[in-house]
């Protein structure tokens, strides 16, 4: 059986230095807001090449806490707009409704799964505040038409950084393109902790400083507290284990990367449509290698009796989920059309040649 992804063969890649790590952290007797998270600070900014990093519990709250912080510094309002790609995962749309902001859903571009940037613009009213670009799958969305728009219309640019980290557009990595920027360290991502984790980038000092706050009970020194604040930190067992796996990220992404190329070169069937990318850009680290087909349930289990776990990113889109109903009458043919089709097959960096063959060779002999 080829697992979707091997969680655990990824880690134990790194078992010596990540046990070594832990063990001196438990030992060190300082499990929060210590060297461990400022240290993975400082790496991530580096590695990003943008002034501040602020570690926090997860990928949700980099993202709800970016748009807290806006809202506490005079920036947002309740009930202001933020553009957002119809085909997101759910927690792009969570963090925006959570600080009472308005998600404008805006249609992706069939073949890149990203935003379509040329729908934007129609969408803009005197409410709207911001874009949140979710480079999804591991594809960097950017632009000089995006900053353009985003400066005449003095929109701030977010990231939903939560599946792209170590990307590239035109020498700067994807967290650093816009004003501010949510990660993910969820397991399963391509910089994955043992458990939850995240991050905001950011290059403005004073938001820096009000998501650190926000973050920390609202307070900046000890029981005094200038915000309505969150408990939202990175523990420093999880920074620990971050600090280890960045170092192998860019090795551990030209995996991926040559995975990819396999599969965009040897796959070889008119009944699937794969992605639109070139595998000489940069702007790409395949966190997941996402196909479309007609019969996508078909292909689903060809796939399944053939011993290839493939999974579904994402089966619902967000205006179709019960918990946004109000969502449910908007018109969005071509997310629909990506939640219907895609599918998402394995890769990783343990993944195999042999395994990434025999995922070649069954998609090939695959009859409609
Ligand atoms: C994973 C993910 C998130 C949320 O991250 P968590 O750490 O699970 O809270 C947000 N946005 C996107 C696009 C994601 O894939």
């Amino acid at each position: 059986m080829i697992k979707f992804l091997n969680l655990q063969k990824i880690n134990l890649t790194h078992q010596q230095e990540i046990e070594e790590t832990i063990l001196q952290t438990f030992r060190s007797g300082w499990y929060l807001l210590g060297d461990k998270v400022k240290t993975f600070e400082q790496e991530l900014s580096q590695y990003c090449n943008v002034p501040h990093a602020i570690g926090v519990a997860n990928g949700l709250d980099a993202l709800r806490l970016i748009f807290r912080a806006y809202i506490e510094l005079g920036i947002m309002k309740e009930g202001d707009e933020i553009l957002v790609p119809a085909n997101t995962y759910i927690a792009s749309i969570l963090a925006i409704t959570d600080n009472k902001l308005v998600p404008v859903l805006v249609e992706p571009d069939i073949n890149t799964y990203n935003i379509d940037i040329s729908k934007i613009e129609e969408k803009i009213t005197s409410k709207t505040k911001a874009l949140l670009l979710v480079h999804l799958y591991g594809s960097i969305v950017f632009s000089e038409d995006i900053e353009n728009i985003a400066e005449k219309h003095n929109l701030k640019i977010i990231e939903d950084n939560a599946q792209t980290i170590g990307a590239v557009w035109k020498n700067k990595k994807s967290g650093s393109l816009g004003d501010a920027a949510g990660f993910s360290f969820y397991p399963g991502k391509n910089l994955g902790a043992l458990g939850d984790a995240g991050a905001v980038t950011c290059k403005d000092q004073e938001l820096a400083t009000c998501i650190r706050t926000l973050a920390n009970y609202g307070s900046q020194k000890k029981y005094v507290n200038q915000y309505q604040g969150y408990n939202s930190r990175l523990d420093e067992i999880q920074a620990a284990v971050l600090s280890v796996k960045l170092k192998y990220l860019g090795t551990e992404n030209n995996r991926r990367k040559e995975i990819a190329k396999r599969y965009l070169t040897e796959i070889v069937n008119s009944n699937i449509v794969l992605p639109h990318h070139k595998i000489e850009e940069n702007s790409h680290v395949y966190h997941l290698f996402v196909i479309r087909t007609e019969n996508r349930d078909q292909l689903h289990k060809y796939l399944e009796e053939n011993g290839i776990q493939t999974l579904i990113h994402y089966p619902i889109p967000p205006h179709h989920q019960e918990a946004y109903s109000d969502l449910k009458e908007l018109e969005l043919p071509i997310t629909e059309k990506i939640h219907n089709e895609v599918l998402s097959l394995p890769i990783s960096p343990v993944m195999t040649d042999d395994e990434v063959s025999t995922v070649i060779h069954a998609l090939n002999n695959y009859q409609k």
